[in-house]
């Protein structure tokens, strides 16, 4: 999609700093931090919300998961932990419509979420 930051920034339009990619997935530091460690995973291809994956996804999904736990240890927070985190629409926080993986460590966190 020509107007999609997410898009923009896999394309390297818009710049990020990245910490992983491949030629499916890209993951970079999100501009924002919620925690000490925070980046998002993102599929090349853009698809808007969670509601919108199909079953073909399904090994998409599961690699941008797989990669988060990579790079979670690559970073050191295996041990002590680390939170993943899809919003899907805006009454659960999504602001950007190219699905991203939240990738949270560094600090202790809280249940339930805000
Ligand atoms: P969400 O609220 O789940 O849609 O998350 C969108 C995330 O994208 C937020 O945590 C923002 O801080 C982050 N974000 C927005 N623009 C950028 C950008 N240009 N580079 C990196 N992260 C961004
Ligand atoms: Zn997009």
């Amino acid at each position: 999609m020509s107007d999609c930051l997410f898009c923009k920034i896999a394309n390297g339009e818009i710049p990020s700093k990245i910490v992983y990619e491949d030629d499916q997935l890209v993951a970079f530091e999100d501009v924002n931090p919620q925690a000490p460690f925070h980046v998002l995973i993102i599929p090349r291809r853009h698809i808007s919300t969670l509601n919108d994956v199909e079953e073909t996804d399904e090994a998409l999904l599961g690699r941008m998961l797989t990669r988060a736990a990579q790079i979670a240890k690559d970073q050191g927070h295996a041990q002590d932990g680390y939170r993943t985190v899809f919003n899907c629409n805006r009454g659960a926080g999504q602001t950007v419509f190219h699905i991203h993986l939240h990738v949270l460590a560094g600090r202790n966190m809280t249940w339930p979420p805000g």
